[in-house]
């Protein structure tokens, strides 16, 4: 063994011991730390010949990356839409590492029959019905990316090819229908083979992220045979919902895949004041909810849910002679784009065995409520205008003056990071809530620093 590797060894007790209580003055320090930072210029180092030793490392750590490292897991950074780590959920993704167990298949282990309860606690999280099994995947992206892999089998199925044995060549034309989609429903598409192009953007409602359900009905009586629908519950934007029960009503005429994708949106189902805004996801035959944004667990966790875990087979099934066959009851390598894979399902079991439901509901809820205050608020500062209702936890506004002079004016204080996008044609700031630490007295921050900042 070499001689440092088996100097850790001897002293691993003592290094656990020094990165916690690193870890801990971190943590204590959240309130403190920038909420961004500017990258420093990079200046790499060669690889080690001899190596530093773990001790030696996580002071060359220290000292050389973490002061660049932003305050993202802190209350202030509103950027995105950002969640932080719960402790529940950050002693989750540590034992993750210490067991360091591989969730591809149910062998010598009940890693994968863990991430089995988890994903039931998540269904029923979301109130969805038991026909919908579930999978993790590492974000969102897969999540919409594996979603509408499954709805490309199925668009197969209807024309009678297996695009998993023939290619995607098989389908001919391929319709993809969606009103005001993520930006990663487009890279799903060109991962896919179905193409970025191929992606029909339907017409939303006015002053809406909406889909107006006439219009893709019209769309899809233009259609010749299956197509495939990405509902969207909760824009990043303005965090709108499209009519889920309405478009899955269409099923009656139409035939298509109903793909949804809610990766925070969907958490509007924990309180049942904002139920009724993913009134009909249960409709859906594949669904996308990220677990690193609002459930609060550590990047990467997502979760897809699907009704056609046989055509999810199809896509996914890694068949080798020293491997099981997919039986009725598929190990997760059969499911997802990985094999080997990270019991990543450990980070969300101890958050939801350590909150519950109803942990993560006051969570959601106060998100909202702060979204609701801050947007109330700011739109009473000099030149701001809001540019939607605050529907849930994004507030997206416009000012008088140069967005991206304002988001780096905001960011160089520390107290806040922001994101601008394009909201009507027009440059916009959101400031997004779903971090489990953000109270009222961070609203107050940012508050005054965009007070300052705008008075400039
Ligand atoms: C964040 C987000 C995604 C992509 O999620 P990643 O976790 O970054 O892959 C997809 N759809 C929506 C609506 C999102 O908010």
């Amino acid at each position: 063994m070499d001689p440092r590797l088996a100097a850790d060894l001897a002293d691993l007790p003592d290094l656990l011991t020094a990165a916690r209580d690193y870890a801990a003055g971190v943590l204590d320090g959240l309130d403190d730390r920038p909420a961004a930072v500017p990258p420093p210029a990079f200046d790499p180092v060669p690889l080690p010949a001899a190596g530093l030793g773990a001790a030696q490392a996580l002071e060359v750590f220290r000292e050389r990356w973490a002061p660049g490292f932003s305050g993202s897991a802190g209350p202030r950074y509103l950027g995105f839409v950002t969640g932080g780590a719960t402790p529940a959920a950050l002693l989750g993704d540590w034992l993750t590492g210490t067991f360091d167990q591989n969730a591809s298949a149910r062998v010598g282990s009940s890693a994968v029959d863990l991430e089995r309860e988890t994903v039931g606690w998540l269904r029923s999280l979301f109130h969805l019905k038991d026909d919908f099994d579930g999978t993790f995947v590492t974000g969102a992206t897969m999540s919409n990316t594996v979603g509408l892999a499954i709805g490309r089998e199925w668009l197969g199925e209807r024309k009678g090819v297996s695009v998993a044995r023939q290619g995607v060549t098989a389908l001919g034309d391929i319709t993809v229908l969606s009103g005001a989609p993520h930006s990663s429903v487009y890279k799903a598409l060109s991962i896919l083979g179905i193409g970025r192009d191929q992606l029909r953007i339907v017409p939303v409602q006015p002053d809406r992220e909406a889909v107006d359900v006439a219009e893709l009905d019209r769309c899809l009586s233009e259609t010749v045979g299956p197509a495939i629908v990405v509902a969207n519950a909760g824009t990043v934007n303005t965090v709108d919902f499209d009519d889920l029960r309405a478009i899955a009503a269409l099923k009656g005429r139409h035939d298509f895949w109903l793909h949804v994708d809610a990766a925070f949106g969907g958490f509007a189902a924990l309180t049942a004041e904002h139920r009724h805004l993913v009134d009909g996801l249960d409709l859906a035959d594949s669904i996308c909810i990220d677990l690193h944004k609002w459930l609060n667990v550590p990047y990467d966790a997502a979760v897809q849910f699907t009704r056609r875990q046989d055509l999810q087979v199809s896509v996914f099934q890694n068949a080798a002679a020293y491997l099981t066959a997919p039986g009725p009851d598929p190990d997760p390598f059969h499911l997802t784009p990985e094999n080997s894979r990270r019991l990543r399902a450990l980070s969300a079991w101890f958050a939801l065995a350590a909150y519950g439901a109803d942990g993560h509901r006051e969570i959601v809820a106060r998100n909202v409520a702060l979204a609701r205050r801050f947007g109330a608020e700011v739109a009473t500062l000099p030149g701001v205008r809001l540019l939607s209702p605050v529907r849930l936890n994004v507030v997206c506004f416009g000012v008088e003056g140069d967005v991206e002079a304002i988001l780096k004016a905001v960011a160089a204080s520390g107290e806040a990071f922001l994101t601008p996008t394009v909201h009507g044609g027009g440059p916009a700031l959101r400031a997004a809530f779903s971090n489990w630490r953000t109270r009222d007295g961070d609203v107050d921050r940012v508050l005054a620093v965009l007070r300052e900042v705008l008075a400039e």
